[in-house]
């Protein structure tokens, strides 16, 4: 049976949508078998939330996982929690698992930064990114993470992202629904193990995805960032993954993209565990990310007396205890300025654009 059948019966239906926060996720954690997860609270948020680490698997291979360490990057997070379900379910009797969970040991931290993912903001409660805090450490999140890293030492470290849906495959008009990046190790970017071990799995997880979104895959830039988390633990050789989980078109709720990261995830998982990773060779064929598209076209629209075409990005917010979808006024552009831009859509001005997202 293929991944896809998997998901689409371990799918976590509780969870759905982009605003993914603590109230959700606690009664799964609660409901987790304790006869197959180790579930324990690793540390509490600014806020005093619980952040939970939660440990399956009991083999030589250590692999770790965090996801929304930026509170409104959430797909990562539901499909943690659709693996959770496929592991319950078919952990003892599927045999790739079987062999999964007998070889690697696997440590979750599904949501580091609950504060922001109440408030549904990129930040912390106290307003900082805690991807780039790697090294001040200002923050607890970032000061636990560290620490789990340090104690664990992964084998593989996987540090789950979601992009906005700006992104286009260089040179193309795809959107990127999913982008890798191994991250540099230092600022001259040198090939070290440690990376190209993340490239292997980055190869990986490609392949994965040929017969879903061939030519919707992007690849981040890796110019060194020494503030940023993946670039500083593999600069203490901890082979990172950094996975940016992107829009799928007419997929603003990032349930297709769910799908394609289980896939993704699952695929290189099974590759570790049968020790049958492809050289990291083919890592430099995906091609890079771009950054040309626009949410919305708004053709005939008048704009200083002048009728031109607009566009416009879309941004999210909390409002009486909903998301809502609102226009990014910094990044709206006019006229000439749309040459060699990519719209998601196109709609004659007059017509009122559904800025609810539900
Ligand atoms: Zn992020």
């Amino acid at each position: 049976m293929s991944l896809e059948n998997k998901f689409s019966l371990y799918r976590e239906k509780r969870l759905s949508g982009l605003w993914i926060h603590y109230n959700l996720i606690k009664p799964l954690l609660s409901n987790l078998p304790k006869n197959i997860f180790k579930t324990s609270i690793a540390d509490y948020s600014e806020n005093e939330t619980p952040i939970h680490k939660i440990e399956v698997g009991t083999g030589s291979i250590k692999i770790l996982f965090w996801s929304q360490m930026h509170g409104d990057e959430s797909t990562a997070t539901k499909s943690i929690f659709d693996i959770f379900n496929f592991i319950q379910a078919e952990g003892s009797s599927y045999k790739p698992l079987i062999e999964l969970l007998t070889k690697c040991t696997l440590v979750f931290i599904p949501m580091l930064n609950p504060d922001g993912a109440l408030a549904y903001t990129r930040e912390n409660a106290k307003k900082i990114d805690l991807n780039r805090d790697a090294i001040k450490q200002k923050s607890k999140e970032s000061r636990l993470l560290y620490s789990i890293v340090k104690d664990f030492k992964p084998n593989f470290a996987f540090n789950l992202h979601d992009q906005t849906s700006y992104y286009n495959v260089a040179n193309t008009d795809k959107v990127a629904t999913l982008s890798f990046l191994s991250p540099a190790a230092d600022a001259t970017q040198k090939l070290t193990d440690s990376r190209k071990k993340a490239m292997s799995i980055i190869v990986k997880m490609h392949q994965s995805l040929q017969n879903y979104i061939p030519n919707q895959i992007g690849r981040y830039s890796d110019t060194f960032c020494k503030s940023c988390f993946g670039d500083t633990i593999q600069m203490m050789n901890f082979p990172t993954i950094l996975i940016e989980s992107g829009y799928y078109p007419g997929d603003y709720h990032r349930e297709k993209t769910r799908e394609f990261h289980f896939i993704a995830l699952m695929s290189a998982l099974f590759a570790i565990a049968s020790e049958k990773l492809p050289t990291y060779k083919a890592y430099f064929e995906i091609p890079l990310n771009e950054k040309l598209f626009y949410d919305t076209r708004f053709d005939n629209s008048i704009h200083n007396n002048i009728k031109t075409s607009l566009a416009v990005r879309y941004i999210y917010e909390i409002k009486n205890g909903k998301l809502v979808k609102k226009i990014d006024s910094s990044e709206t552009i006019f006229g000439d300025s749309l040459k060699g831009k990519l719209f998601h859509r196109i709609i004659n001005a007059n017509t009122k654009d559904n800025l609810d997202i539900s």
